[in-house]
Protein backbone atom coordinates (compact mmCIF):
# COMPACT_ATOMS: atom_id res chain seq x y z
CA UNK A 1 0.00 0.00 0.00
CA UNK A 2 1.16 3.08 -0.84
CA UNK A 3 1.81 5.92 2.23
CA UNK A 4 -0.26 9.00 1.78
CA UNK A 5 1.75 12.17 1.80
CA UNK A 6 1.01 15.56 2.86
CA UNK A 7 2.58 17.90 0.48
CA UNK A 8 3.35 21.66 1.52
CA UNK A 9 5.75 24.45 0.45
CA UNK A 10 7.70 26.14 2.82
CA UNK A 11 9.02 29.30 1.89
CA UNK A 12 12.07 30.28 3.74
CA UNK A 13 14.48 33.09 3.04
CA UNK A 14 18.09 32.83 1.95
CA UNK A 15 21.35 34.24 1.72
CA UNK A 16 24.49 33.56 0.04
CA UNK A 17 27.03 32.09 2.36
CA UNK A 18 29.84 34.21 1.67
CA UNK A 19 29.06 37.59 2.36
CA UNK A 20 32.02 38.99 0.64
CA UNK A 21 31.04 37.88 -2.59
CA UNK A 22 27.45 39.39 -1.98
CA UNK A 23 27.27 42.08 -4.55
CA UNK A 24 28.83 39.72 -7.39
CA UNK A 25 26.81 36.52 -6.40
CA UNK A 26 23.44 38.48 -6.42
CA UNK A 27 24.64 40.02 -9.76
CA UNK A 28 24.70 36.64 -10.68
CA UNK A 29 21.70 35.31 -9.99
CA UNK A 30 19.52 38.19 -11.10
CA UNK A 31 21.03 37.72 -14.56
CA UNK A 32 19.87 33.96 -14.16
CA UNK A 33 16.35 35.13 -13.59
CA UNK A 34 15.90 37.85 -16.21
CA UNK A 35 17.20 34.95 -18.25
CA UNK A 36 14.59 32.55 -16.74
CA UNK A 37 11.95 34.83 -17.03
CA UNK A 38 12.26 35.75 -20.37
CA UNK A 39 12.59 31.57 -20.92
CA UNK A 40 9.14 31.88 -19.42
CA UNK A 41 7.68 33.63 -22.08
CA UNK A 42 9.49 31.75 -24.70
CA UNK A 43 8.32 28.37 -23.90
CA UNK A 44 4.34 29.99 -24.00
CA UNK A 45 4.67 31.29 -27.05
CA UNK A 46 6.25 28.39 -28.78
CA UNK A 47 3.76 26.54 -27.24
CA UNK A 48 0.61 28.00 -28.83
CA UNK A 49 2.49 28.66 -32.56
CA UNK A 50 2.42 24.52 -31.95
CA UNK A 51 -1.15 24.69 -31.35
CA UNK A 52 -1.79 27.04 -34.43
CA UNK A 53 0.39 25.11 -36.42
CA UNK A 54 -1.32 21.93 -35.74
CA UNK A 55 -4.60 23.24 -36.13
CA UNK A 56 -3.60 24.40 -39.94
CA UNK A 57 -1.83 21.29 -40.66
CA UNK A 58 -5.19 19.24 -40.09
CA UNK A 59 -6.65 20.81 -42.41
CA UNK A 60 -4.67 20.58 -44.96
CA UNK A 61 -6.76 18.75 -48.04
CA UNK A 62 -3.81 16.94 -49.80
CA UNK A 63 -2.86 15.11 -46.52
CA UNK A 64 -3.96 11.51 -47.46
CA UNK A 65 -5.52 10.48 -44.25
CA UNK A 66 -7.35 13.84 -44.92
CA UNK A 67 -8.51 12.59 -48.08
CA UNK A 68 -9.92 9.72 -45.93
CA UNK A 69 -11.06 11.32 -43.23
CA UNK A 70 -13.45 13.90 -45.92
CA UNK A 71 -14.55 11.32 -47.38
CA UNK A 72 -15.47 9.44 -43.64
CA UNK A 73 -17.49 12.90 -43.15
CA UNK A 74 -19.34 13.15 -46.43
CA UNK A 75 -20.59 9.51 -46.20
CA UNK A 76 -21.49 10.42 -42.36
CA UNK A 77 -23.64 13.73 -43.33
CA UNK A 78 -25.47 11.06 -46.17
CA UNK A 79 -26.24 8.53 -43.43
CA UNK A 80 -27.53 11.09 -40.80
CA UNK A 81 -29.62 12.28 -43.57
CA UNK A 82 -31.38 8.85 -44.42
CA UNK A 83 -31.56 8.50 -40.88
CA UNK A 84 -34.18 11.68 -40.24
CA UNK A 85 -35.89 10.23 -43.24
CA UNK A 86 -36.14 6.17 -42.54
CA UNK A 87 -39.31 4.83 -40.32
CA UNK A 88 -38.00 1.50 -40.47
CA UNK A 89 -37.21 0.62 -36.95
CA UNK A 90 -34.71 -2.32 -38.12
CA UNK A 91 -33.44 -0.30 -41.14
CA UNK A 92 -32.91 2.64 -38.63
CA UNK A 93 -30.68 -0.04 -36.21
CA UNK A 94 -28.66 -1.02 -38.88
CA UNK A 95 -27.97 2.79 -40.14
CA UNK A 96 -27.12 3.37 -36.58
CA UNK A 97 -24.51 1.03 -36.85
CA UNK A 98 -22.79 1.76 -39.81
CA UNK A 99 -23.04 5.52 -38.03
CA UNK A 100 -20.80 4.33 -35.24
CA UNK A 101 -18.41 2.94 -37.36
CA UNK A 102 -17.69 5.45 -39.67
CA UNK A 103 -17.26 7.78 -36.45
CA UNK A 104 -14.80 5.23 -35.16
CA UNK A 105 -13.02 5.60 -38.59
CA UNK A 106 -12.78 9.41 -38.36
CA UNK A 107 -11.76 9.58 -34.67
CA UNK A 108 -8.45 7.42 -35.64
CA UNK A 109 -7.99 9.18 -38.71
CA UNK A 110 -7.82 11.98 -36.32
CA UNK A 111 -5.44 10.26 -33.84
CA UNK A 112 -3.03 9.14 -36.91
CA UNK A 113 -3.15 12.89 -38.13
CA UNK A 114 -1.88 14.32 -34.91
CA UNK A 115 0.50 11.47 -34.48
CA UNK A 116 1.89 11.66 -38.28
CA UNK A 117 1.93 15.70 -37.44
CA UNK A 118 3.89 15.46 -34.44
CA UNK A 119 6.21 13.15 -35.42
CA UNK A 120 7.01 14.90 -38.85
CA UNK A 121 6.88 18.51 -37.79
CA UNK A 122 7.71 18.33 -33.68
CA UNK A 123 9.54 15.66 -33.54
CA UNK A 124 9.37 12.95 -30.63
CA UNK A 125 6.48 14.96 -28.68
CA UNK A 126 5.40 18.75 -28.60
CA UNK A 127 6.27 18.67 -24.92
CA UNK A 128 9.76 18.40 -26.05
CA UNK A 129 9.51 20.90 -28.63
CA UNK A 130 9.79 24.05 -26.44
CA UNK A 131 12.75 22.24 -23.76
CA UNK A 132 14.90 21.69 -27.52
CA UNK A 133 13.81 25.58 -28.53
CA UNK A 134 15.67 26.54 -25.44
CA UNK A 135 18.99 24.27 -25.85
CA UNK A 136 19.33 24.48 -29.29
CA UNK A 137 19.89 28.48 -28.50
CA UNK A 138 22.93 30.55 -27.45
CA UNK A 139 21.44 32.35 -24.94
CA UNK A 140 18.88 30.02 -22.95
CA UNK A 141 21.31 26.55 -22.81
CA UNK A 142 23.26 28.63 -20.19
CA UNK A 143 19.72 27.98 -18.14
CA UNK A 144 20.97 24.79 -16.24
CA UNK A 145 18.82 21.44 -17.55
CA UNK A 146 17.64 20.96 -14.18
CA UNK A 147 15.82 24.38 -14.61
CA UNK A 148 15.00 24.35 -18.68
CA UNK A 149 13.33 20.75 -17.64
CA UNK A 150 11.55 21.90 -14.61
CA UNK A 151 10.07 24.97 -16.70
CA UNK A 152 9.36 23.47 -19.28
CA UNK A 153 6.88 20.82 -17.68
CA UNK A 154 5.61 23.01 -15.84
CA UNK A 155 4.43 25.71 -18.41
CA UNK A 156 3.09 23.12 -20.68
CA UNK A 157 0.84 21.32 -17.67
CA UNK A 158 0.34 25.37 -17.29
CA UNK A 159 -0.71 25.97 -20.88
CA UNK A 160 -2.55 22.82 -21.83
CA UNK A 161 -5.04 23.89 -18.99
CA UNK A 162 -5.58 27.12 -20.54
CA UNK A 163 -5.26 26.52 -24.17
CA UNK A 164 -9.22 25.65 -24.76
CA UNK A 165 -10.22 28.44 -22.94
CA UNK A 166 -7.23 30.64 -24.91
CA UNK A 167 -8.72 29.55 -28.29
CA UNK A 168 -11.98 29.97 -27.24
CA UNK A 169 -10.76 33.45 -26.77
CA UNK A 170 -12.03 33.66 -23.36
CA UNK A 171 -8.41 33.75 -22.27
CA UNK A 172 -5.34 35.31 -23.37
CA UNK A 173 -1.85 33.71 -23.34
CA UNK A 174 -0.03 34.35 -20.34
CA UNK A 175 2.48 37.27 -20.27
CA UNK A 176 5.04 36.49 -17.51
CA UNK A 177 6.36 39.56 -15.94
CA UNK A 178 9.98 39.95 -14.41
CA UNK A 179 10.48 38.47 -11.58
CA UNK A 180 9.71 34.33 -11.34
CA UNK A 181 10.34 31.57 -9.51
CA UNK A 182 13.58 30.37 -11.06
CA UNK A 183 12.09 26.32 -10.82
CA UNK A 184 13.82 23.43 -10.75
CA UNK A 185 14.22 19.60 -10.80
CA UNK A 186 16.64 17.59 -8.68
CA UNK A 187 19.35 20.30 -8.27
CA UNK A 188 19.52 20.55 -3.78
CA UNK A 189 21.47 17.27 -3.20
CA UNK A 190 21.04 17.50 0.65
CA UNK A 191 21.44 20.53 3.27
CA UNK A 192 23.80 20.82 5.80
CA UNK A 193 24.71 22.45 8.98
CA UNK A 194 28.57 24.04 9.82
CA UNK A 195 30.75 24.13 12.57
CA UNK A 196 28.14 27.63 13.79
CA UNK A 197 24.95 25.71 13.66
CA UNK A 198 24.30 27.66 10.03
CA UNK A 199 21.84 24.99 7.80
CA UNK A 200 22.93 25.84 4.74
CA UNK A 201 23.07 23.99 0.68
CA UNK A 202 24.28 23.94 -2.78
CA UNK A 203 22.54 24.64 -5.85
CA UNK A 204 23.62 25.70 -9.47
CA UNK A 205 27.17 27.25 -8.45
CA UNK A 206 25.71 29.27 -5.24
CA UNK A 207 25.80 28.27 -1.37
CA UNK A 208 23.05 29.53 0.10
CA UNK A 209 22.64 30.04 4.35
CA UNK A 210 18.84 29.03 5.36
CA UNK A 211 17.73 32.17 7.40
CA UNK A 212 14.71 31.06 9.24
CA UNK A 213 13.88 34.37 11.43
CA UNK A 214 11.47 34.38 13.81
CA UNK A 215 10.43 30.84 12.28
CA UNK A 216 6.45 30.86 13.46
CA UNK A 217 5.56 28.34 10.90
CA UNK A 218 8.06 25.92 12.00
CA UNK A 219 10.27 25.74 8.79
CA UNK A 220 14.04 24.53 10.53
CA UNK A 221 11.60 21.52 12.46
CA UNK A 222 11.17 20.75 8.50
CA UNK A 223 14.65 21.10 7.23
CA UNK A 224 15.37 18.92 10.33
CA UNK A 225 13.13 15.85 9.13
CA UNK A 226 14.56 16.29 5.96
CA UNK A 227 18.06 15.85 7.03
CA UNK A 228 16.93 12.59 9.29
CA UNK A 229 15.17 11.29 6.34
CA UNK A 230 11.62 11.40 7.21
CA UNK A 231 10.52 14.19 5.11
CA UNK A 232 11.38 14.22 1.42
CA UNK A 233 11.38 17.27 -0.64
CA UNK A 234 10.55 17.91 -4.56
CA UNK A 235 10.83 20.22 -7.58
CA UNK A 236 11.19 23.81 -5.83
CA UNK A 237 11.83 27.03 -6.81
CA UNK A 238 14.58 30.21 -5.99
CA UNK A 239 12.54 33.29 -6.42
CA UNK A 240 13.99 37.00 -5.96
CA UNK A 241 11.61 38.90 -4.32
CA UNK A 242 12.07 42.77 -3.23
CA UNK A 243 16.23 42.42 -3.36
CA UNK A 244 15.40 39.41 -0.73
CA UNK A 245 16.03 35.45 -2.08
CA UNK A 246 13.46 33.13 -0.82
CA UNK A 247 13.48 29.01 -1.06
CA UNK A 248 10.00 27.73 -2.10
CA UNK A 249 10.66 24.53 -1.01
CA UNK A 250 8.11 21.28 -1.76
CA UNK A 251 7.83 19.50 1.55
CA UNK A 252 6.55 15.58 1.25
CA UNK A 253 5.29 14.21 4.71
CA UNK A 254 3.84 11.29 5.46
CA UNK A 255 0.44 11.65 6.99
CA UNK A 256 0.69 10.44 10.31
CA UNK A 257 -1.90 7.81 11.34
CA UNK A 258 -3.06 8.65 15.07
CA UNK A 259 -5.82 6.37 16.33
CA UNK A 260 -8.47 8.39 18.08
CA UNK A 261 -9.65 7.77 21.80
CA UNK A 262 -13.52 8.26 22.40
CA UNK A 263 -12.68 8.75 26.14
CA UNK A 264 -10.68 12.29 25.02
CA UNK A 265 -13.05 14.63 24.66
CA UNK A 266 -12.26 18.10 23.27
CA UNK A 267 -13.99 21.04 24.88
CA UNK A 268 -14.85 24.61 22.91
CA UNK A 269 -16.17 27.36 24.56
CA UNK A 270 -17.00 30.50 22.47
CA UNK A 271 -16.38 33.86 23.96
CA UNK A 272 -15.89 37.48 24.27
CA UNK A 273 -12.28 37.60 25.61
CA UNK A 274 -11.18 34.89 23.48
CA UNK A 275 -13.07 33.82 20.48
CA UNK A 276 -12.39 30.03 20.76
CA UNK A 277 -11.29 28.18 24.14
CA UNK A 278 -10.31 24.76 24.45
CA UNK A 279 -10.18 22.20 27.05
CA UNK A 280 -9.84 18.40 26.94
CA UNK A 281 -11.26 16.11 29.59
CA UNK A 282 -9.48 14.55 32.30
CA UNK A 283 -6.10 16.80 31.49
CA UNK A 284 -4.33 19.90 31.83
CA UNK A 285 -4.38 20.62 28.16
CA UNK A 286 -6.01 24.21 27.31
CA UNK A 287 -5.50 26.99 25.58
CA UNK A 288 -7.16 30.01 23.50
CA UNK A 289 -7.50 30.25 19.40
CA UNK A 290 -7.72 33.38 17.66
CA UNK A 291 -6.95 37.09 18.92
CA UNK A 292 -9.94 38.15 20.44
CA UNK A 293 -9.35 42.18 21.31
CA UNK A 294 -8.32 42.36 17.49
CA UNK A 295 -10.95 40.67 16.18
CA UNK A 296 -13.23 42.42 18.40
CA UNK A 297 -11.66 45.85 17.17
CA UNK A 298 -11.77 45.09 13.71
CA UNK A 299 -15.52 43.92 13.56
CA UNK A 300 -16.23 47.08 15.61
CA UNK A 301 -14.65 49.56 12.71
CA UNK A 302 -16.38 47.65 10.29
CA UNK A 303 -19.99 47.76 11.80
CA UNK A 304 -19.47 51.20 12.57
CA UNK A 305 -18.58 52.19 8.97
CA UNK A 306 -22.03 50.17 7.83
CA UNK A 307 -23.90 52.05 10.52
CA UNK A 308 -22.60 55.48 9.31
CA UNK A 309 -23.62 53.80 5.82
CA UNK A 310 -26.77 52.70 6.56
CA UNK A 311 -27.86 56.04 8.63
CA UNK A 312 -26.88 57.99 5.79
CA UNK A 313 -28.89 55.72 3.00
CA UNK A 314 -31.90 56.26 5.04
CA UNK A 315 -31.75 59.91 4.92
CA UNK A 316 -33.80 61.22 2.30
CA UNK A 317 -31.71 64.18 1.29
CA UNK A 318 -29.23 62.15 -0.92
CA UNK A 319 -30.37 61.67 -4.63
CA UNK A 320 -29.30 60.12 -7.54
CA UNK A 321 -25.49 59.51 -8.06
CA UNK A 322 -24.13 59.90 -4.38
CA UNK A 323 -27.42 57.30 -3.07
CA UNK A 324 -26.00 54.56 -6.07
CA UNK A 325 -22.41 54.89 -4.83
CA UNK A 326 -22.92 54.22 -1.08
CA UNK A 327 -25.30 51.60 -2.23
CA UNK A 328 -22.39 49.88 -3.44
CA UNK A 329 -20.23 50.81 -1.00
CA UNK A 330 -22.88 49.48 1.38
CA UNK A 331 -23.25 45.64 -0.56
CA UNK A 332 -18.60 45.94 -0.64
CA UNK A 333 -18.76 46.30 3.03
CA UNK A 334 -21.20 43.23 3.92
CA UNK A 335 -19.61 41.45 1.21
CA UNK A 336 -16.07 41.96 2.90
CA UNK A 337 -17.76 41.61 6.59
CA UNK A 338 -19.17 38.11 5.23
CA UNK A 339 -15.94 36.97 3.80
CA UNK A 340 -13.68 38.29 6.68
CA UNK A 341 -15.84 35.85 9.23
CA UNK A 342 -15.74 32.96 6.32
CA UNK A 343 -12.17 32.97 6.41
CA UNK A 344 -11.92 33.36 10.54
CA UNK A 345 -14.12 30.70 10.72
CA UNK A 346 -12.24 28.17 8.26
CA UNK A 347 -8.89 29.47 9.99
CA UNK A 348 -10.89 28.29 13.60
CA UNK A 349 -12.05 25.46 12.38
CA UNK A 350 -8.97 23.87 10.96
CA UNK A 351 -7.25 24.89 14.06
CA UNK A 352 -9.57 22.97 16.34
CA UNK A 353 -9.45 19.84 14.33
CA UNK A 354 -5.62 19.99 14.62
CA UNK A 355 -5.98 20.04 18.18
CA UNK A 356 -8.33 17.21 18.27
CA UNK A 357 -5.44 15.01 16.10
CA UNK A 358 -2.73 16.36 17.66
CA UNK A 359 -4.24 14.89 21.03
CA UNK A 360 -6.33 11.86 19.81
CA UNK A 361 -9.42 13.57 20.71
CA UNK A 362 -11.96 10.81 19.23
CA UNK A 363 -15.07 13.44 20.12
CA UNK A 364 -15.21 17.18 20.38
CA UNK A 365 -17.96 18.65 22.57
CA UNK A 366 -19.75 22.30 21.10
CA UNK A 367 -22.38 24.53 22.97
CA UNK A 368 -25.86 24.31 21.70
CA UNK A 369 -26.45 27.66 21.44
CA UNK A 370 -29.64 28.08 19.46
CA UNK A 371 -32.32 30.48 20.92
CA UNK A 372 -30.59 31.70 24.15
CA UNK A 373 -31.14 35.51 23.31
CA UNK A 374 -31.38 37.04 26.83
CA UNK A 375 -27.87 35.77 28.11
CA UNK A 376 -25.11 38.34 27.17
CA UNK A 377 -22.52 36.08 26.31
CA UNK A 378 -24.63 33.56 24.12
CA UNK A 379 -26.28 37.03 22.56
CA UNK A 380 -23.02 38.51 21.66
CA UNK A 381 -21.96 35.59 20.09
CA UNK A 382 -24.81 35.46 17.98
CA UNK A 383 -24.81 38.27 17.12
CA UNK A 384 -21.16 38.84 16.49
CA UNK A 385 -20.20 35.23 14.66
CA UNK A 386 -21.41 33.23 12.08
CA UNK A 387 -21.61 30.52 14.56
CA UNK A 388 -23.49 28.22 12.51
CA UNK A 389 -21.22 27.84 9.83
CA UNK A 390 -18.07 27.56 12.47
CA UNK A 391 -20.57 24.40 13.51
CA UNK A 392 -20.72 23.28 10.10
CA UNK A 393 -16.85 23.44 8.95
CA UNK A 394 -15.89 21.93 12.41
CA UNK A 395 -18.51 19.03 11.47
CA UNK A 396 -17.04 18.60 8.20
CA UNK A 397 -13.53 19.11 8.89
CA UNK A 398 -14.14 16.82 11.56
CA UNK A 399 -16.19 14.03 9.48
CA UNK A 400 -12.81 13.36 7.09
CA UNK A 401 -10.82 12.16 9.91
CA UNK A 402 -13.71 10.36 12.08
CA UNK A 403 -14.09 12.19 14.67
CA UNK A 404 -17.42 12.60 16.43
CA UNK A 405 -19.21 16.01 17.54
CA UNK A 406 -22.02 16.44 19.96
CA UNK A 407 -23.88 19.41 21.35
CA UNK A 408 -23.85 19.67 24.94
CA UNK A 409 -26.47 21.47 27.30
CA UNK A 410 -24.67 25.00 27.47
CA UNK A 411 -26.51 26.09 30.84
CA UNK A 412 -24.15 27.17 33.31
CA UNK A 413 -21.12 26.11 31.42
CA UNK A 414 -19.67 29.86 32.57
CA UNK A 415 -20.84 29.76 36.02
CA UNK A 416 -19.94 26.78 37.50
CA UNK A 417 -16.52 25.57 38.57
CA UNK A 418 -15.54 22.90 35.88
CA UNK A 419 -13.44 20.67 39.16
CA UNK A 420 -16.75 20.72 41.74
CA UNK A 421 -19.39 21.57 39.69
CA UNK A 422 -21.10 24.26 42.23
CA UNK A 423 -21.37 27.94 41.37
CA UNK A 424 -18.57 30.55 41.24
CA UNK A 425 -17.88 33.79 41.45
CA UNK A 426 -17.34 36.33 38.10
CA UNK A 427 -15.72 38.94 39.86
CA UNK A 428 -14.54 40.11 36.06
CA UNK A 429 -15.53 38.67 32.27
CA UNK A 430 -12.40 37.02 32.43
CA UNK A 431 -11.66 35.20 35.59
CA UNK A 432 -13.91 32.46 37.18
CA UNK A 433 -13.15 31.84 41.04
CA UNK A 434 -14.70 28.98 43.16
CA UNK A 435 -16.32 29.67 46.37
CA UNK A 436 -16.38 25.99 47.72
CA UNK A 437 -14.13 25.87 50.42
CA UNK A 438 -14.21 22.12 49.68
CA UNK A 439 -12.90 22.33 46.36
CA UNK A 440 -9.16 22.18 45.49
CA UNK A 441 -9.60 25.22 43.49
CA UNK A 442 -11.14 27.24 46.18
CA UNK A 443 -10.19 30.73 46.01
CA UNK A 444 -7.86 30.42 43.05
CA UNK A 445 -8.65 32.55 40.38
CA UNK A 446 -8.87 31.26 36.73
CA UNK A 447 -9.53 31.88 33.10
CA UNK A 448 -13.14 32.17 32.97
CA UNK A 449 -13.04 30.62 29.45
CA UNK A 450 -10.66 28.03 30.18
CA UNK A 451 -13.20 26.77 33.09
CA UNK A 452 -16.19 26.72 30.62
CA UNK A 453 -14.17 24.49 28.12
CA UNK A 454 -13.72 21.96 30.89
CA UNK A 455 -17.58 22.41 31.38
CA UNK A 456 -18.35 21.88 28.40
CA UNK A 457 -15.61 18.75 28.02
CA UNK A 458 -16.96 17.31 31.18
CA UNK A 459 -20.11 17.45 30.27
CA UNK A 460 -22.65 14.37 28.71
CA UNK A 461 -26.21 16.45 28.63
CA UNK A 462 -26.56 16.35 24.80
CA UNK A 463 -30.34 18.47 24.00
CA UNK A 464 -31.94 17.43 20.84
CA UNK A 465 -33.73 20.36 20.91
CA UNK A 466 -33.96 23.77 22.49
CA UNK A 467 -36.83 22.70 24.21
CA UNK A 468 -34.67 20.10 25.52
CA UNK A 469 -32.43 22.74 27.48
CA UNK A 470 -32.28 22.83 31.10
CA UNK A 471 -31.66 26.98 30.12
CA UNK A 472 -35.43 26.41 28.49
CA UNK A 473 -36.56 24.76 31.42
CA UNK A 474 -35.94 26.50 34.01
CA UNK A 475 -37.51 29.66 32.24
CA UNK A 476 -40.30 27.74 31.94
CA UNK A 477 -41.02 26.81 35.39
CA UNK A 478 -39.65 30.13 36.50
CA UNK A 479 -42.59 31.75 34.98
CA UNK A 480 -45.46 29.43 35.83
CA UNK A 481 -43.92 29.88 39.21
CA UNK A 482 -44.94 33.53 39.09
ZN1 LIG B 1 -14.79 24.29 42.63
Amino acid sequence: MKNELNISTRKIEVRFYNKENNDIEFKRLKELSTLVDSAYNIIINNQFFNVLLKERISHLSDIDINKKKIDEEFKLKELLLKKKECKDDKEIEKINKDISKINKNINSYNNDLVKIIEKNIFGESIQNTTYGILADDEKYNKIPSGIRAALNSQLYKNFNNEINDILKGKKTIRNYRKGQPILFNNMINKFEIDINNNYFFNWNNFKFILHFGKDESGNKIVIDKIMKGEYTYGDSSIQIKKNKIFLNLVVKMPKEKKELNENKILGIDMGMVNPLSYAIKNTKIYGHIGNGEKLRNDRIIIQKRREILQKSLTDNSLGGHGRKRKNKAFYRLSNYERNFVHTKNHEYSKKIIDIALNNQCGIIHLEFLEGFGKDTKNNWVLRNWSYFELQTMIEQKAKKYNIIVKYIDPYHTSQKCHICGKLGNRETQSDFICINSKCENYNEKINADTNAAFNIANTDIFPKNKYDTLFYKNKKEKSIAI
